[in-house]
Order: structure tokens, then sequence, then C-alpha cells
């Protein structure tokens, strides 16, 4: 049997290791390695392009959406409508596209299976059902699927939406992902990817997805041994930094982290991975301060050093202690302080979302003087982000069920699109967009680049500043409009109008004598 799995990749222009197909091809083949035959695209290395890929006569194609590719699932699914109906193959959809919007993608298209969080387990079944169904009576296919309840799908049997039910994967089961694509990332300075957990201890963000695409489950950690035998095997390519993917790369178990930590340094002394890897890992204020509560905290942090965690994104989104309380966060602005404060020897790439529907003219001032008080004014980490209002959320099933400040629903961006409550900061977010428009796609290209396999650090440093310049006056840029908002003028808009020509004058002015 022939299977098809495709990476949609990312309007983005980011080379990232589709490690989500490289994962369900290491699952699939050994469950089903006698019998299956598994080909991995990934459209920015190897592109599926027109029907080419159709030729080998898959039973299953299996597509992973991302951010922004819906365009691209709908090019790829009409290509597949090409073929006559009793020979096209069963399609899948995973991906936060599916998982976030699967009953948008069955109105459209009807004969599509959703794969709703994670795959491993669906997949997994749905190919055991092939492989002795067959695939082209598709209707029949479907109906066995709900029958033995292969979990975490979503599709339509007959005229109606069916869900199987959820299934939390069992990590100490995984298997190691089919690295096809990590030579050719390292080879074109792309993002190499690895996990290590999935899920967060947490949980409770009103803007998070995690809860709903991880079946409500916490935090769970994959063996270190997995964690570890996987770093050997990526080493033998040689990059120079691995992004995990874990929502929450340290988690509620302090213990395990050190653990890594000493393993890593211990395979680095014995030449089994690489001295020279570092590690971009994701983590909470509340981790950070767990970690490094310790009376040994200066050789905890000189080991994470030594094993290569130099580059972390850390979740503060907020120095309003009134807009934390609103995103449910578990942490205080005083915390953040201080994690920033402790983490002020490493790379941090900061989470942090000045405005959502209920922001306050006072909260954005709190938030400026925060970046402003912890140097984070000149940071290359986009501080002035709108919130997304992704389905499924706590936040979104406030917006859905009153239907109060509604806009509309952005399937590409999987974004709920809202009015903001106050009039003012709907002004200045107007006014804000209209300035940062003129530098975002400058700045976004400066980001990529300062990603992924970069030879020389002083060349990623070189990127981050000019990227932070470009921040900084952003920054500059609202904090003139907050100033005039707080005046309480009558004419605010016009005042703001003016803000605006003046800032766009300067930039214009700068950017020629460069
Ligand atoms: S701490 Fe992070 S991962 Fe956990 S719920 Fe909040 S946003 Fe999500």
């Amino acid at each position: 049997m022939k299977i098809t799995l495709i990476d949609t990749g990312s309007p983005r222009n980011e080379l990232n290791e589709p490690l989500a197909i490289e994962l369900l091809c290491g699952n699939l083949n050994f469950q089903h390695q006698e019998n299956i035959d598994v080909a991995l695209f990934y459209d920015e290395i190897r592109k599926v392009k027109g029907s080419e890929f159709l030729k080998e006569q898959p039973s299953l194609i299996g597509i992973s959406t991302k951010n922004g590719s819906f365009d691209r699932l709908q090019e790829i699914i009409e290509s597949i409508r090409k073929i006559e109906n009793n020979a096209r193959p069963i399609i899948i959809v995973g991906g936060v596209i599916a998982t976030f919007a699967s009953k948008e993608i069955l109105e459209i298209f009807p004969e599509v299976i959703c794969v709703i969080g994670e795959g491993e387990d669906a997949l997994v079944g749905v190919v055991k059902i092939i492989l002795k169904h067959g695939h082209q009576n598709q209707e029949n296919v479907k109906n066995i699927l709900a029958k033995q309840d292969i979990p975490n799908l979503f599709f339509m049997l007959g005229n109606t939406f069916f869900e199987t039910n959820r299934k939390t994967c069992d990590l100490n089961q995984l298997l190691k992902p089919n690295r096809y694509f990590l030579g050719e990332i390292i080879k074109s300075n792309g993002i190499v990817r690895a996990e290590s957990s999935r899920g967060c201890p947490w949980n409770m963000c009103s803007f998070c997805t995690i809860k709903y695409k991880y079946n409500n489950s916490y935090w769970r950690p994959l063996p270190i041994s997995y964690v570890i035998e996987d770093l050997i095997d990526i080493s033998k390519h040689s990059p120079r930094m691995v992004y995990y993917t874990d929502e929450e790369f340290i988690g509620p178990n302090p213990e395990r982290f050190y653990e890594i930590c000493h393993q890593i340094i211990d395979k680095k002394a014995s030449g089994l991975i690489r001295q020279n890897i570092n590690f971009f890992i994701s983590t909470s204020v509340k981790s950070v301060l767990t970690i490094l509560k310790d009376t040994n905290m200066s050789t905890i942090l000189s080991n994470m050093k030594k094993a290569g965690f130099t580059d972390i994104f850390l979740g503060v989104e907020s120095g309003s202690p009134s807009q934390l309380k609103r995103y449910t966060k578990n942490h205080t602005v005083e915390e953040s302080t201080k994690a920033i404060r402790l983490l002020s020897d490493f790379n941090v790439d900061y989470g942090f979302i000045m405005f959502d529907p209920d922001t306050t003219v006072n909260e954005l001032r709190e938030n400026i003087t925060f970046l402003t008080e912890n140097s984070l004014q000149t940071h290359d980490a986009r501080m002035t982000k709108r919130l997304r209002i992704v389905p499924k959320t706590k936040l979104w099933w406030r917006f859905f069920e009153d239907q109060k400040g509604y806009v509309k629903f952005d399937i590409n961006e999987l974004e709920l699109v809202t009015n903001f409550s106050s009039s003012t900061v709907a002004s200045i977010h107007y006014y804000f967009k209209k300035f940062e428009d003129n530098t975002l796609s400058i700045a976004n290209m400066l980001q990529s680049k300062s990603r992924g396999e970069i030879e020389v650090d002083e060349k990623r440093t070189n990127l981050r500043k000019k990227l932070g310049k470009l921040r900084e006056e952003n920054l500059l840029f609202l904090d003139a409009c907050v100033r005039e908002a707080e005046k309480g003028s009558a004419n605010v808009n016009d005042k703001l109008e003016d803000i605006y020509n003046t800032f766009v004058q300067q930039y214009q002015i700068e950017m020629a004598q460069q």
C-alpha cells in the first residue's frame, strides 16, 4: 500500500523541519512496515508539483497543515479531486487547521477525514483498515472507522458530521521520527526540530490552544532515554542548533530537566553528542523560577549553558496585572521581572501580547513601562502583537457564545477577528498596525534569517540588533499614541493621524540615509 504524507509548509518563509510527518512516518513504518511504502513531501524542500505526486497512485494521502496554509491545502485537494471517484485515495488532513477548523474543512471538502490533535494512533488505525478493506469504497472505509472508533477523527458519515473518541497518545510508546529531511534542512540553514514532551502543567491560559489539541491532558514527558538517543541521531548530521517543539520543555519536574542537562553534558564529553550543538526551548515564568529557586542556582545555570540550553522562549505575555488576569496566566508581573533577570545571560525570546479585545489605554501604558523598565524596548521579539483568538480556546467560546464584538473567522490564519471594547484602543491599534505594516515584511525577513542554522554567532547578533531597532521604533510610535490618548482630548483620531505622519516622515528620512 502506497502512502503519501505532505507537509504544506507555511507562508512565513521559514524552513522548519517537518517533524509531524517524520514522526507519523516513523510510527507507521514500525507498525505496518511489511505492507506499506511511505513517500514524504515538504513544500519547502520536496514540493508536490501539480498532480505529479499522484502518479504513484497512493491509497492514502495525509496532509499536515500549518497556520496560513489553507489556500495550499485547497490546491492539493483540488488536484486529487481530478482523479476518478473510485480510484481516488483517502485524504486525511491533520495539523492545526484540521484540529481547529475541521467543520469548515468538511463543509468545503466533505470527502476529507480530519485528524483532531495527535495523529499517530489515528493514522495507524486508518492504515490498518485500508490494508484490510481497500480504499476504493470510501463510505465503507468511513463506516468501519466509525464502528471501530479509530481515535481522533472527524468526518462526514452520509450527510452528518461524525467524531470518534479522542485519545491521548502514550508517549512511552512513541517511536523516533524518520528524519528524512534533516540533512537537507541543515544544508539549507533551516530549523532542526525535536520534541521531549507534549502539553503544559498549567493548561489554563485563556488564549492557549493546547488543552484542546491534547484532549485535556496535562504535561507528558517523553522518556529521557528517547530524548538522548534522538539527540545522538541528530548530532550525527552536525547541526548547530536544535529547536524543541515542546510547549513547556521544563514542565513540573525540575529533576528531569537537571537529569537531561547532565546526560547531555556526559554525552558531549564522550563525543556522542557534538560539543557545539545548542538548544532552543520554550518554557514559562513559573518553571524558570522553580528550577532556579534552589541554593544551587549558579550550578544549574552553568549546567544549562554547558549542556547547550542557550536559547529560551519565555511566555511573559504582559506587563499589566489586569491583562495577566484576563489571560489566566499563573504568574505575576513581579515574577516575570525576576525570571527575566535570572535569564539575563541567555538568548531569550519573549511571548508578549500587547493588544487583546479588552485592552485599556492604562494597560498599554503598563506594558510599555514594563518593557522599558526591563530594558526590552530594543529586544528583537515582537512585543506589540495582537492576540489571536483561536477556535476552542476559552476566549473563543466567550466570543462564539455571545457573538458580541465578533467580526469574522479567518480560516487561513485560524483566527476569530473581533472588535476592541475601547474605541480609543481601537484607534491606537489602527494607526499602530498601519505604522508597523511599513516594516513588517523586513522584520519577518530578519527574524527568519536570524533563526535556524547560522555559522557565525556574530551574524545572528547583528540580525537581531537590526530587528531590535525596528521593534524599538514601533514601540516609540505606540508610546506616542498612548501618550496622546492619555490626554483624553476629544479629537484623538486627528492627533493620532498627525503622529503617524510625523513618524512615517522620520522613518523615510532614516531609510534614505542608510
Ligand atoms: S503556560 Fe503556555 S502552554 Fe501552558 S496554558 Fe499557558 S500559554 Fe499554554
